[in-house]
This record gives C-alpha cells, sequence and structure tokens, in this order.
C-alpha cells in the first residue's frame, strides 16, 4: 500500500555521490522523506516535527558507511531514535499486581475492544503467571456487554462476577472488590462502560469507580487505527481519571501505526500490549522495535 521508504530514499540519494559524511543537505533530503512517511503513518504533525528536528543533530557529520547508501543510513538513524522514543523505564508486559487482591481497572470508549482485551489479559496473566483471576462487568447500559464477558470468561476459563440486575457501577465494584478478598483472587478486573464519546457522565463513573477500588493499574484500551483521536481519548481520560498505560487494539489492520509515536510523546504514558485480532490469544506486550519498522515502513 505504501511505497517502501529505503527504497524511496534510495532514489532520492541515487543522485548524490558519495561523501566522507552525512551533509547537512543530504540529511535535510532524507528527513523530508521521513517526515512524509510518519505523516502517512498517522503521527502528529507537531510530534513528526519535534522528532525529525532531534533527528537532524544526530544525523549531520555522521560518518557515511560503505555499505550502506546515505538514505539507508539515515532511516537506521530514524529507526533506532523512534526506538528510544517508544521504548521507556517500565517493562510494559509487567503489571503491578502484587498484593493480592490487586485490582485492573479497564476504562475506554465503546467499540475500542475494551471487553475483548479485559479477557485476553485475564488469559494471559492466568496462564503465564499462574495468577487466579476475577472478571467484572461494570457495563449497567448494556446488559449484552456483560453477557459477553461472561461467555468469554467461560471460554477461557477465568472467573466471572455473577451478574445482578439493578446494581450500579460502585456497587459491583465494591461486590468485585469483597469477593476477590473473600475467594483468595490474585487479581480482579473491571471492565467499565463505554461511550460513543466521551461525557460527563461517563467520566464520574470511572472516576467513582476508581475512588472506591484504587485500582493498581488503569490501563485504557484504545483503536489503534484511530490515530489522532484515540492520542485525544489517551489526553482526556488521563486529565480526569489518570491512567497507568495505554493497550492499543486492531494492529493487526492496515494502519502504520504511528498512534503509537504521538501516544508516547504527547501523553508521556507507556503503551503495554497491542491487539492483533479478535481471539482470546491475539494480545501482544509492546514491542517498540516492532512498530518503528512498521511505522517507517
Ligand atoms: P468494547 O466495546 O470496547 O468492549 O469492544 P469489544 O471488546 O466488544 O470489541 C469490539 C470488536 O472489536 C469486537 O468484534 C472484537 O472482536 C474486536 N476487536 C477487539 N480487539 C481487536 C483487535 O486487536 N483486532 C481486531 N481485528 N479486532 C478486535
Amino acid at each position: 500500500m505504501f511505497e517502501n521508504l529505503s527504497e524511496r530514499l534510495s532514489g532520492v540519494f541515487d543522485r548524490l555521490t558519495k561523501q566522507g559524511a552525512l551533509s547537512e543537505d543530504d540529511v535535510k533530503t532524507a528527513l523530508r522523506e521521513v517526515r512524509v512517511a510518519l505523516l502517512e503513518a498517522d503521527v502528529s504533525l507537531p510530534v513528526a516535527r519535534a522528532f525529525i528536528k532531534r533527528v537532524q543533530d544526530r544525523a549531520t557529520g555522521q560518518a557515511v558507511t560503505k555499505s550502506v547508501t546515505p538514505g539507508q543510513q539515515v532511516v537506521k538513524i530514524v529507526h533506532d531514535a523512534l526506538v528510544e522514543t517508544l521504548t521507556g523505564d517500565e517493562d510494559p508486559g509487567k503489571l503491578k499486581i502484587d498484593n493480592p487482591p490487586a485490582p485492573i481497572l479497564m476504562v475506554g470508549l465503546q467499540g475500542g475492544g475494551k471487553t475483548t482485551t479485559t479477557a485476553k489479559l485475564a488469559k494471559r496473566l492466568a496462564e503465564r503467571e499462574g495468577k487466579k483471576v476475577l472478571m467484572a462487568s461494570l457495563d449497567v447500559y448494556r446488559p449484552a456487554a456483560m453477557d459477553q464477558l461472561a461467555i468469554l470468561g467461560t471460554q477461557i476459563g477465568v472467573d466471572t462476577l455473577p451478574i445482578v440486575p439493578g446494581q450500579k457501577p460502585v456497587d459491583i465494584a465494591r461486590r468485585a472488590k469483597q469477593q476477590a478478598t473473600m475467594g483468595g483472587y490474585d487479581v480482579y478486573m473491571l471492565d467499565t462502560a463505554g461511550r460513543l464519546h466521551i461525557d460527563e457522565t461517563l467520566m464520574q463513573e470511572v472516576e467513582d469507580v476508581r475512588n472506591v477500588v484504587t485500582p493498581r493499574e488503569t490501563l485504557l484500551v484504545v483503536d489503534g487505527l484511530t490515530g489522532q483521536v484515540a492520542v485525544e481519548v489517551a489526553e482526556e481520560f488521563d486529565a480526569k481519571i489518570g491512567i497507568s498505560g495505554v493497550v492499543l487494539t486492531r494492529m493487526d489492520g492496515d494502519g502504520r501505526g504511528g498512534a503509537a509515536l504521538s501516544m508516547r510523546a504527547v501523553t508521556g504514558k507507556p503503551i503495554r500490549f497491542v491487539g492483533l485480532g479478535e481471539k482470546m490469544e491475539a494480545l501482544e506486550t509492546f514491542e517498540p522495535d516492532r512498530i518503528a519498522g512498521r511505522i517507517l515502513g
């Protein structure tokens, strides 16, 4: 779908004679192409600009390696800088779930993949870390969503909190906490209700739940294909609720993954996992290297 950036740059640099070091003009030409690639990958303009500026200083004056073209060399420098930007101090796959029962709050807009991701993550914690996990749906507006979580629970062999019609989200959260404590669970995951758009009622509801359970992790689940919108959603949730990490879903799609770079640069929040399909196994720990390669194409 997109032309490969390395090929595009090789074309540009074919005309240039090899010099001892990357000249300022070489770098500028290459970075113009890189900027286009970043924008095509849905990285926001301010983030792309700031990023390019940083890379420019680093690339200028670098000795040209014989085995690669100057274009490829700049791509390598950009790739490494992308990985650095996307890599934080934290280990993305390691959630703070000591001191059982540890509450994990799952938040996000409707349709972003929250319920699916809750179940995927529960399965992962149960199977890979041997945790005893309880899941509870707080979506009192959509009984189908509650049923969906229960069905997924049965499918993956993870317990769900029994559904009691008519309860408010905070009451369900209290009940989940109680059951998790009494039942000796390591983790309890709260799948909050989403809306099509962020509104006050949604935020207030999630805030109330947060205050009741004091989550160890608050994970925002967003559709990675929505690019800039995903970043705006993250900013709003972080401002109001405070998030500890992000799960980008639908990264199995056609998107180039630029949302990941903007997400990290704008919110400073780590991307913990990526969703790579509808199946329960389709959740992977975030890997900066893979996303960097994908952004550059
Ligand atoms: P929620 O409203 O946020 O709880 O969203 P759901 O979990 O119900 O997911 C909405 C749809 O997206 C479902 O059909 C899921 O199977 C699908 N979905 C969720 N995550 C992914 C993903 O990583 N890749 C793909 N292709 N589909 C996903």
